[in-house]
């Protein structure tokens, strides 16, 4: 059995998503599943039913291993707005996660939030993965898994959550939280933008930046205004990077991977538009906790139901 799906994951296919599932079932059943063999299968029965530009992202491929697999199941996902065509990226979806047990697990090369703009980006022809890198090879949309900084070069994590410090137990404890807000904030708002559902400029504009924030990143912007850097256009990343990644604040071990990013963004301002909505979506749950933490012991409230984490105090 090549494919081992429960009933619960397929039962909202439409009955032209089971033929092809079915068909490609058929097809894999006596085989070990490689990303050759997989990728023949989804040209064969998935590409079929596909739109263009699916169909164009299938074709680029060449050779693909299973996190390429993977990531033309994100790109076709969140580009298409046809309901074929994204049930033909499910099934690809579970081709790559179910041909093996346990379930094969593979991670973007990003986070999700970043994902979607690298996506996004590619879709307007912003060729923002040749400007991602600083001389030294950085990638400046690497995170954190906790925050929105850039980790310690060799770790998963930034100085600031390094195991020692106090914020560790608290962002470990709220990392399922930050992961689903990252996700929800910039999977909607790629969707309203592909979709034309909302006409605010997705992307950093050159000009009004401040009042950009107001609207897409209000949590930012509020912490701002308390800062003491000018507000205007040429300053305001500067400002951005002085408040979410001060270098000033680093140890020693991390302070020239964060000073050649913060340059890299400075100069080239589009870069920073994924710590940006990772630290939004930072503040925005550290305001829900502490107001559920807060409000409820001053309504005086019996139910604990929101009161499962204590007030965070981070950054
Ligand atoms: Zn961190």
């Amino acid at each position: 059995m090549p494919l081992f799906l429960d009933d619960h994951l397929i039962e909202s296919f439409s009955r032209y998503g089971l033929e092809v599932l079915y068909s490609i079932q058929k097809e894999l059943a006596d085989k070990l599943v490689t990303p050759t063999i997989a990728f023949s299968a989804i040209k064969k029965w998935v590409l079929p039913h596909c739109d263009q530009l699916a169909k164009d992202l299938i074709e680029q491929l060449s050779q693909p291993g299973w996190l390429d697999l993977y990531e033309m199941y994100l790109k076709i996902d969140y580009s298409t707005t046809s309901d074929e065509t994204r049930e033909m990226a499910e099934i690809i979806e579970l081709i790559v996660t179910f041909s093996k047990l346990p379930p094969r697990k593979v991670s973007p090369r990003q986070s999700l939030d970043t994902t979607y703009y690298l996506i996004t980006c590619e879709d307007r022809g912003k060729n923002i993965n040749q400007i991602r890198y600083t001389e030294n090879g950085l990638d400046v949309f690497k995170f954190c898994k906790y925050c929105w900084r850039h980790p310690v070069p060799g770790r998963y994590i930034c100085a600031h959550h390094s195991a020692h410090s106090s914020d560790y137990l608290a962002s470990y404890r709220i990392k399922q939280l930050f992961d689903c807000y990252t996700f929800e904030k910039s999977s909607l708002e790629t969707f309203e933008f592909l979709d034309g559902t909302n006409h605010y400029p997705y992307f950093l504009p050159a000009n009004g930046i401040y009042n950009w924030l107001l609207k897409r990143r209000p949590h930012l912007a509020d912490r701002l205004q308390s800062g003491v850097l000018p507000l205007n256009d040429k300053n305001i990343v500067s400002s951005l990077l002085e408040m979410l990644q001060p270098t000033h604040e680093y140890h020693w071990s991390t302070l020239e991977a964060c000073k050649e990013v913060n340059e890299r963004i400075l100069r080239h301002p589009d870069l920073i538009w994924p710590m940006l909505i990772r630290a939004e979506a930072w503040f925005e749950l550290r305001e829900q906790i502490n107001n559920n933490w807060g409000g409820g012991k001053a309504r005086g409230k019996q139910t604990q139901t929101h009161h499962l984490l204590p007030p965070v105090h981070l950054a």
